[in-house]
């Protein structure tokens, strides 16, 4: 995912990659993500801008993960915008400043003068925008925590106590 500056055009570079299996895998499957039942492209383009390079595009797919409570898989639809502008090494923090108070989503970027690299860049987008803990369903009811069992699926007979964590903080705090 390198792109010669010289070679991009006037009129911009369009870049449309569908990601392959061992790149999610690498960025993806650490946290849980089943990789053969996702698929994540890129849509963007590359424009000069004097030194710069600005990247706007987006970054589009469907990811298979386990649901947070019962850990059955989900598919999530994620879309996420690419906003990125390369500048030259060394001149990060200036074109930060700059821009920091007109653009909060802006993210600022080096490029050595010869390539530009977005790899590392797509890797972060993308764990970025997973949600931490999606669910499978509205009300998702979990696992049983006596048992295992899918509680969506199973009446397994089991009455699950909601404790507020903090009233079990208390009733310790009044035994000691
Ligand atoms: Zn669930
Ligand atoms: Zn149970």
């Amino acid at each position: 995912m390198r792109y010669k500056i010289r070679e991009i055009p006037d009129e911009g570079k369009a870049i449309n990659l569908v990601l392959d299996r061992p790149f999610l895998d690498e960025a993806l499957s650490a946290l849980g993500v089943d990789v053969d039942r996702s698929s994540v492209a890129v849509n963007a383009r590359l424009n000069v801008a004097g030194e710069s390079i600005v990247l706007r595009g987006r970054v589009k797919g469907k990811i298979t993960m386990p649901c947070g409570a019962c850990i059955e898989p989900v598919e999530i639809s994620l879309t996420a915008p690419l906003n990125v502008t390369f500048v030259p090494e060394g001149e990060e923090d200036d074109e930060r400043e700059e821009d920091s108070a007109v653009l909060d989503d802006f993210e600022v970027s080096p490029h050595d003068g010869q390539y530009i690299e977005i790899a590392q860049l797509i890797r972060e987008n993308l764990i970025l925008n997973l949600p931490y803990a999606p669910r499978c369903r509205e009300g998702c009811r979990g696992l049983c925590s006596t048992c295992g069992a899918n509680r969506n699926e199973v009446d397994c007979g089991h009455t699950e106590k909601q404790v507020d964590p903090r009233l079990s903080a208390l009733s310790k705090l009044k035994l000691s």
